[in-house]
């Protein structure tokens, strides 16, 4: 293990090369946004990518390579970060991750129904798109996919989350899982720097009918696209067939 830049790192950079020489990696996995990558020591290394941090197999590393992993095969993994807002750790056990306590269910997970987005709503009078954002409610749905999820499902992202009704909620539970399915297929979306671990951008991005297209028109009513800004992030809709 090579730390280029500790500055990514939650730990001394001592300890996290410690805790990695010589382990095999056995499986990886995710919660929320988090990569979680599973060490023969039975510890963890957590990555969260944030907004530029990309792991890259077997690449040929650059000015922002913040840490290379070499393995005992001759293979590689890198991990780069422009702006190095990411963050790696390595733990012993999950929960040392506070942000994993207080994540909401995963939206492919069985907990994760129409019956609990029901609940969630009746009390809450904030706009339906702060909720989806909210990740104590639901694991992982970044700004991209809420504006998308909403487009779909003919919602405004300024509605208010109790006053969606139950067959909405129903259509919702379904786009949600339409919309991230949709995105992993075609390997997520690069609009900057995002690179899936072969270092290929993914396609998503090109399919997108509201985020980022403020003053071009709605591929179903071909109104403008409007540009508000909600819990301080861009929000993307069409006025006109999202209500
Ligand atoms: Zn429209």
């Amino acid at each position: 293990v090579i730390v280029h830049d500790a500055f990514v790192l939650r730990q001394q950079p001592k300890d996290f090369i410690r805790r990695l020489k010589g382990k095999a990696i056995e499986k990886i996995t995710r919660r929320g946004k988090a990569v979680i990558i599973h060490l023969s020591s039975g510890e963890f290394l957590i990555v969260q990518l944030m907004m530029t941090g990309q792991l890259i197999a077997n690449g040929a590393g650059d000015r922002h390579t913040r840490i290379t992993f070499s393995f005992s095969g001759g293979s590689s993994l890198l991990y780069n970060d422009q702006r190095r807002f990411g963050q790696l750790r390595v733990v012993a056990q999950l929960k040392e991750i506070k942000h994993f306590n207080i994540l909401g269910p995963e939206p492919f997970s069985k907990d994760f129904s129409p019956a609990f987005m029901r609940e969630a709503f009746q009390k809450s009078i904030r706009p339906i798109k702060n909720v989806l954002l909210d990740h104590t409610f639901v694991a992982g749905i970044g700004n991209i996919y809420a504006c998308e999820v909403l487009f779909r499902s003919r919602l405004s992202p300024k509605r208010q989350a109790r006053r969606i009704s139950l067959t909405e909620i129903k259509d919702m539970h379904r786009t949600i899982r339409e919309v991230l399915r949709e995105a992993i297929t075609h390997r997520g979306s690069s609009l900057r720097n995002y690179r899936d671990g072969s270092g290929q951008k993914g396609r998503f991005n090109e399919r997108l009918a509201v985020y980022a297209r403020q003053g071009l028109p709605c591929p179903r009513c071909q109104k403008s696209i409007l540009r508000v800004t909600l819990a301080g992030r861009g929000t993307f809709y069409c006025g006109h067939c999202q209500k």
